[in-house]
């Protein structure tokens, strides 16, 4: 029990960026977590997509404690084992030959467009400009605000940094149209989380893809959502048949130790000694905690068991939308799933779930999202289910 108003303090103190929920959770365990009360609460957020295994898994609890005892940081000018261990494991796991560790997705996905820019100045006549799609979001610096096609984030911050050219989404045609003589890269989420939960159609991908061969330019593929098992596979361009040749990754992969990275294959991969760098990236405790996370998830085929559990999640959501007027429909694939309502009620619901002991997440003014932990079982999903159908049949 606590005596103190987190909320009041967090008024006082914080900069006022988010729409917090009013819930302060102390503790987690599995796919719970509890608030200051001693409430219990089944977690379909997952700290937004980013708690893999759930919350304190063993595993990684105990590869924390080890590392931590072991050895927690030193600098990149050094060597050291955790780190290469990692880039080991998720290059045997992935169409990617290197790796650059970053702290966040941002970051790498900024550190990708840099070794974009790099590869342009190299092989592309100084081309630098990165096409981007409309309602991606690729993170919060000034960069990744311009590549992230979204109005509400870019007007705020004007003049932001040159080199984006932003496009409609799922329109290989405005690609085409958009790419002249200075574009170096497409950068694009295979299935775009924040902007609501949205998959695009079947042949685009392959088709940006072959475009992105015919003209010479690099694909990065943004997978900070996406990756690490959340779409039922390791990774979501293996549902695609494309390979990228920059692959962005964080929220997932250390399950809640933050780290990001960005994967290049070999021709791509051409920053010399000295082009970019980190202090905190790729240290040993981060990299301890992701190889835990990461390897868990590949020696448990944990993807193969998200593929399952989310096609009946999505089921269920389906069924919702056959039963209930207020559902309209329901997307995503793996556990990264939306239900869109019929009207702006998502904030009213998200609450109305927070008193029924289950967090999900207000994506959209009439869309919620689902990023439970991707060790979530039939039972939890049948339990959200619920929750969601008593709501919505009141709503
Ligand atoms: C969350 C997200 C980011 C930004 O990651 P941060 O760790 O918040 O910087 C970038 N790209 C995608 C696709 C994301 O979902």
């Amino acid at each position: 029990m606590s005596q103190t108003n987190w909320h009041e303090v967090e008024a006082t103190l914080y900069l006022t960026t988010f729409r917090r929920i009013p819930l302060t959770i102390v503790r987690g365990e599995g796919m719970r977590v509890w608030d200051d009360h001693g409430k219990e609460y089944l977690d379909f957020v997952g700290g937004w997509a980013v708690n893999a295994l759930g919350h304190c898994h063993p595993v990684l609890v105990e590869a924390i404690e080890r590392q931590a005892r072991t050895l927690i940081h030193t600098s990149n000018q050094f060597y050291t084992i955790p780190q290469l261990e990692l880039a080991a494991l998720l290059v045997n796991n992935s169409c990617m030959d290197r790796v650059f560790f970053a702290n966040s997705g941002v970051e790498s996905a900024e550190g990708a467009v840099k070794l974009a820019r790099r590869y342009g100045k190299l092989h592309l006549d100084g081309a630098y400009e990165v096409i981007t799609v409309g309602d991606s979001f690729h993170g919060r610096t000034l960069a990744m605000t311009a590549a992230t096609a979204q109005q509400k984030y870019q007007e705020l911050y004007s003049p932001l940094p040159p080199g984006f050219v932003n496009v409609e989404w799922n329109d290989v045609q405005a690609i085409r149209d958009a790419t002249g003589p200075n574009t170096c890269a497409v950068m694009l989420e295979p299935l775009q989380g924040e902007a609501g939960v949205r998959i695009p159609a079947a042949d685009y991908l392959p088709q940006v893809r072959q475009w992105c061969d015919e003209k010479g330019i690099l694909l990065i593929l943004d997978e900070v959502q996406t990756g690490i098992g959340r779409t039922g596979t390791l990774f979501a361009y293996e549902q695609a048949n494309i390979e990228p040749d920059i692959l962005v990754l964080a929220k997932g992969l250390a399950s809640g130790v933050p780290i990001g990275a960005f994967l290049a294959r070999e021709r791509a991969s051409v920053f010399q000694p000295g082009d970019h760098g980190s202090t905190f990236g790729g240290n040993p405790l981060a990299c301890a905690a992701a190889y835990a996370v990461v390897n868990y998830i590949v020696e448990n085929n944990i993807p193969a068991h998200v593929a399952r559990v989310g096609a009946r999640f999505l089921d269920k959501l389906n069924g919702l939308v056959q039963e209930l007027p207020m559902a309209s429909a329901a997307r995503g694939r793996g556990l990264l799933l939306a239900l869109v309502l019929e009207r702006d009620i998502a904030q009213d619901v998200t609450l109305e779930c927070l008193n029924h002991g289950l967090l999900v997440n207000r994506v959209r003014p009439n869309a919620i999202r689902f990023m439970p932990p991707l060790i979530a079982t039939d039972e939890d999903i049948d339990e959200a289910i619920n929750i969601l159908r008593t709501i919505l049949a009141s709503a």
